[in-house]
This record gives structure tokens, sequence and C-alpha cells, in this order.
């Protein structure tokens, strides 16, 4: 298939290089310099990329950010046609979303709301779960190429579904990694080893992919980032915006936004999340 890809972050790039190792033609687009995939043509804007391409898949950092490689100067919009597909595996606001969405169908093209789940390891490996909204023929145009991405995709239901799930799928990964903060940094000013209480994790029943993929970043107190803290801090704004909306109170997320807005204090917002757990043992008095 012809596809364009607009975003070559953390984990648009190694998406974009599984498709072409699959053998798609791959016409990428990466706002600044330096980010090229071997393989794929590098385009100067999105609709240069998007140029005759069956598929546009997009992978950029937030709302705003989609809303411009659309819609803005030299986006893709200006080369929609009808049949095209625009995939986006961003993490948005789900109305907008919807909104996106009643713009391109406006054009004869169809937009699929796949945001992801697997992190820069599963990006890296074409491990991604993709949690999906759309129409159902368009998802099934896409197929293919979720399998070359992914190991799985989930269609939840109609366009901006995906986007829904996925952010209270975020909300609780926030939530569980705020106990694994919260738990770790009490029990090691009480005197358990930190390496101790992890092996005991990781032998119950509070074992999760969350423990599982953070807990030897921990350990090893590498914060490199895998899942940029300002993009879950991000997520977090959508959560409790969806949640106002919605009329759904959040007690606990609303408490850990402080623990993020306090991270981001500290200058940490370009580290993973996982450096959160410095603000719990900041005011701990742990060094
Ligand atoms: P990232 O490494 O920060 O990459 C963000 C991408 O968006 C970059 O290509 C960036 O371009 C582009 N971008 C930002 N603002 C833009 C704008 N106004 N116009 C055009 N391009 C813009 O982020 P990532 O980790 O790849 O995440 C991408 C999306 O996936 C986010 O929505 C994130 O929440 C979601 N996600 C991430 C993970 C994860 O573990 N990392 C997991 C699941 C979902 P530049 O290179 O020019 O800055």
């Amino acid at each position: 298939m012809r596809i364009a890809f607009v975003g070559l972050g953390i984990m648009g790039g190694p998406m974009a290089a599984n498709l072409v190792k699959a053998g798609h033609e791959v016409k990428a687009y990466n706002r600044s310099k330096g980010k090229e995939v071997p393989g794929a043509k590098a385009a100067a804007t999105p609709a240069e990329a998007a140029r005759d391409a069956d598929v546009v898949w997009i992978c950029v950092a937030d709302t705003k950010a989609v809303e411009q490689v659309l819609f803005g100067k030299d986006g893709v919009e200006g080369s929609l046609r009808p049949g095209m597909i625009v995939v986006d595996s961003s993490t948005i606001l789900p109305s907008a979303s919807k909104e996106f969405a009643e713009r391109i169908r406006a054009k004869g093209a169809d937009l699929v709301d796949a945001p992801i789940t697997g992190s820069k390891i599963g990006a890296e490996q074409g491990t991604l779960l993709f949690i999906v909204g759309g129409r159902a023929e368009s998802v099934e145009k896409v197929k293919p190429l979720f399998a070359v991405m992914g190991k799985k995709y989930i269609h939840v239901g109609e366009q901006g579904l995906g986007e829904a799930a996925k952010i209270g799928m975020n909300l609780m990964i926030a939530l569980i990694f705020e106990g694994f903060a919260e738990g770790l940094t009490l029990t090691s000013k009480l005197g358990v080893p930190r390496e101790k209480l992890v092996e005991l994790i990781q032998a119950s029943m509070i074992r999760s992919g969350v423990t599982d993929y953070k807990a030897p970043f921990v350990l090893n107190k590498d914060y490199s980032p895998n899942f940029p803290l300002r993009l879950m801090h991000k997520d977090i704004h959508i959560m409790l915006d969806a949640a106002e909306t919605a009329g759904v109170r959040l007690p606990g997320l609303e408490k850990v936004e402080e623990v993020y807005e306090a991270s981001v204090a500290e200058g940490w917002k370009d580290l993973d999340y996982a450096a959160t757990i410095g603000v719990i043992e900041k005011w701990a008095g742990i060094k």
C-alpha cells in the first residue's frame, strides 16, 4: 500500500519503520528535521506526504498537533481524495477526533481513530495494541497495517470511541503507577529494600503490565523517556476535560494531577512519566 506517515517521534518513527520493513511504500513527514526513517521517502509537508497515498497514518503529540497536520497550512486536507483513509494513532480529545472525522468525511475520505498502547518497546517490536473507533468498512481496509505494527487491534465501536477507551486505559495506568510509586516510597522509608518489594509485587496479584514494564526502570533510576511525562500530563488533562463534559468525578486523578504539576515544576517534563516517583520521594525526604 502507499502510506503517508505523519509524525516520527518515539512511537511514529518505529511504526513507520515497521511499515517499510513489511514492503509498503512509505512517504514520511516530520515537523522538525533529523527524524528520517530509512527506506521511507521524506516529504516536506503533510500534504505532500498524503498526495497519492491510500492511507494517511498520523502519530503526533496532541489534539492541536493533529489539527495542525490535518487542517493547517499544507495540511493533509489539501490532498484528501474520496476513498482515502486517515488513521490517527495520537491520543487526543475524543470530541475533537469526532469533529475532525466530520471534516474529513465531507471530502469523501474517512477517519479511523486508532490510539495505541505498548509504549516505545511495543512500537519497536511491532507488538502494539490498537484501540479502534470507526466505520467497519474503513477499519477492514487498514486491518493488514494493524497486523504489521501491532499484535492485536480491538474495534471498540463508532469513530471517537477508540480515543474514549484509550484515555480510560491511560487513566488506569496513571493511577496504577501512582500506587506503585507511593507503595514503594512508603516501604523503602520503613526500611524494606526496593528490590524486595518489587520481587513481592511480581510474585503477587499486584503484578501488572505497568509494574512489569516500569519496575526495572525505577529500580535502575532510568527515567529516559519511553512515555514522556509531558504526554501523560497532557492525557490527564484530556481525561479531566472529558470527565467534566460527561459529568463524571475523578477524585483520584485530580490528586495525581498535582504530582504531575509538581514534576513539571521540577523540570522533568521530558523524562519518562515514571520520574513522577521523584516527587513522592522528595516529599518523603528521600534523596
Ligand atoms: P513524541 O516522541 O513527543 O513525538 C511527537 C510527534 O509529534 C513528533 O513527531 C513531533 O514533531 C510531532 N508534533 C508535535 N507537535 C506538532 C505540531 N504542532 N505539528 C506537527 N507535528 C507535531 O511523542 P510519542 O511518544 O511518539 O507520542 C505520539 C502520540 O502517541 C501522542 O499522542 C502520545 O500521547 C501517544 N502515545 C505515546 C506512547 C508512548 O509510550 N510514547 C504510548 C501510547 C500513545 P517534532 O519532532 O518536530 O517535535
